[in-house]
């Protein structure tokens, strides 16, 4: 028989930030009525990150998962749709491509569009590959529409995700979290306690009260407390392959119409986002210190707003790379506090959701859960890795000029990534190993957005002629940009969804 010991009934987590709140409601769902316990501790005081606004589809998973109504959902949150991220001046100054969320064209044959795509350009043919997706032809136009229709409609090759205010998101998770019984405690963790075991035992409050746990989840931040300054887990730095190191983030007023994509626009040391929401733009530039110094940098980013600021902005620090453990002992982090990786893909918050899904999948009944402690340490670090390549991919290829983008592009790249852009460039193939969060499609959108031009393709693109090809090439625009005329607006769609009752 287990001893009783061992058994986990009581799950701490300390921090709440968009990661410890997602964190309480979806385990606090995932184990209602399995007679555990789910307790959160923060610090008000100590405050949250309050920056982290755009995300990717995967999101609407975690929603619906808690059983969130998606016109709730965005009436809190503020939220707006997005279609993907436009890309600006990456390649080069004044060029754009578009990462659409959703697939380009049609396959054909059995074989990807784009290998028809890659014949129709080697044969003469110069339309870009955003040309064929129906998300940027409907961003583009300030259009939206939720994915509708059978395989051969268009608009049943749309995703989407949410551009939304991260501090609000927080607090609707709040709340469903203690309507499912959280409980939350407010203060300062100043003390982590631990066993002669070294398992985490509770945490002292700076009033001196004590929250003990059997499992606790480490959602502090980039501080790491208990995952870092209690458990010495380690830290795997990866900024010699992404340089940044620090961001300045202010909101402004809205001048601009309400896009329903993510810009990121590339400058002299970095690259700037904005996000819009219903109520505020967020911007921010992200850079490497070594390049422009912090002035600099704020200044810059506050020249380039479209509008009225409407906060002092805001300078953060952040070292990119990952825990080398996040589970370890007791313990699991969950969030920045296990690693942090630039916002260039919106890839946070879906780390957060994956970690979380993991870990119910992998809830251990005893604390001697070493196979699903392994488990899920593998799973993450092939996560974070497969993201951390895929940002790496967007400064590789760049003919950018300026000494940080003349760095990016010379520095060594991890072997695996440049076997799968050495694999594109000869062949046009790209390969999606398992967790993988990003599809052929985003692979496919930012690698050839950058600049790489395969010098083959799949020899099945050969079975149709040219005039052929163009034919069904012209066919699959035209459906698209049709159908892309006829959206409703983005706003319309948010205002109809909002009002909607849900059923
Ligand atoms: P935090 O928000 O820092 O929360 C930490 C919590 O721990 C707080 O509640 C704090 O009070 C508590 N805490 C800390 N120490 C103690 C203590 N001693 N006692 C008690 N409580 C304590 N993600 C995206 O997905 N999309 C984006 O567009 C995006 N943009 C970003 C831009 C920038 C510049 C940065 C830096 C990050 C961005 N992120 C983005 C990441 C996103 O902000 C975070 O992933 C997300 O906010 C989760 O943060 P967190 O909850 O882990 O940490």
């Amino acid at each position: 028989m287990a001893d009783s010991s061992l058994i986990i009934d009581r799950i701490v987590i300390v921090g709440g930030g968009t990661a410890g709140w997602m964190a309480a409601a979806a385990l606090a769902q995932a184990f209602e009525g399995a007679g555990k316990t789910v307790t959160l501790v923060e610090s008000e005081a100590i405050g949250v990150i309050g920056v982290g606004e755009a995300t990717i589809p995967e999101i609407l998973k975690f929603n619906a998962r808690l059983g969130i109504d998606e016109a709730d959902f965005l009436r809190e949150t503020k939220a707006t749709f997005k279609l993907g991220i436009e890309f600006d001046g990456w390649r080069r100054e004044g060029e754009r491509y578009f990462h659409p969320f959703g697939v380009f064209g049609l396959d054909m044959e059995g074989i990807a569009f784009h290998h028809f795509w890659l014949k129709a350009s080697a044969e003469g043919e110069s339309e870009p590959l955003e040309t064929y997706s129906m998300a940027w032809q409907a961003a583009r136009r300030g259009r939206f529409v939720h994915p509708q229709g059978g395989p051969q409609s268009p608009l049943s090759s749309l995703g989407y995700a949410y551009h939304f205010d991260a501090a609000l998101y927080a607090g609707f998770l709040r709340r469903l979290a203690e309507g499912l019984g959280v409980v939350r405690h407010e203060g300062r963790v100043v003390e982590v306690q631990q066993a002669a075991d070294g398992d985490i035992a509770g945490v002292r409050l700076d009033d001196g009260r004590i929250v003990e746990g059997d499992f606790f989840i480490d959602c502090t931040g980039f501080v790491g407390l208990l995952i870092e300054q209690a458990l010495k887990s380690g830290y795997e730095d990866w900024s010699s392959w992404l340089p940044c190191d620090s961001a300045v983030a202010v909101p402004c007023e809205r001048k601009e119409s309400l896009s329903p994509y993510t810009r990121s626009t590339a400058r002299e040391a970095g690259w700037q986002w904005r996000i819009p929401l219903q109520h505020r733009v967020g911007n921010g530039y992200v850079y490497s210190s070594a390049h422009i110094s912090h002035q600099q940098a704020e200044d810059a980013l506050m020249s380039r707003l479209e509008g009225k600021a409407l906060a002092e902005p805001r300078r953060l620090r952040f070292a990119t790379g990952r825990r080398k453990d996040c589970w370890k002992r007791n313990c699991v982090a969950v969030g920045l506090s296990s690693g942090f990786l630039e916002p260039l893909e919106s890839t946070s918050i879906h780390l957060i959701q994956s970690a979380i899904t993991k870990l119910i999948t992998l809830f251990p009944s005893h604390k001697d859960s070493e196979g699903l402690r392994r488990e899920f340490n593998a799973l993450m670090e092939e996560e974070f890795v497969t993201v951390r390549d895929f940002l790496i991919l967007h400064y590789k290829v760049t003919q950018r000029e300026g000494a940080f983008w003349q760095q990016v592009r010379d520095m060594p790249i991890p072997d695996r990534l440049a076997a799968k852009i050495a694999l594109f460039e000869e062949t046009g193939r790209i390969v999606r190993r398992d967790h993988d969060i990003f599809s052929e499609s985003s692979w496919l959108a930012v690698a050839a957005g950058q600049g790489l031009t395969p010098h083959g393709r799949h020899p099945i693109s050969d079975v149709i002629s040219h005039d052929a090809n163009l034919g069904r090439l012209s066919a699959i625009r035209d459906s698209i940009w049709r159908t892309a005329d006829a959206l409703p607006t983005h706003e319309d769609v948010l205002a109809t969804t909002m009002n909607r009752k849900a059923f």
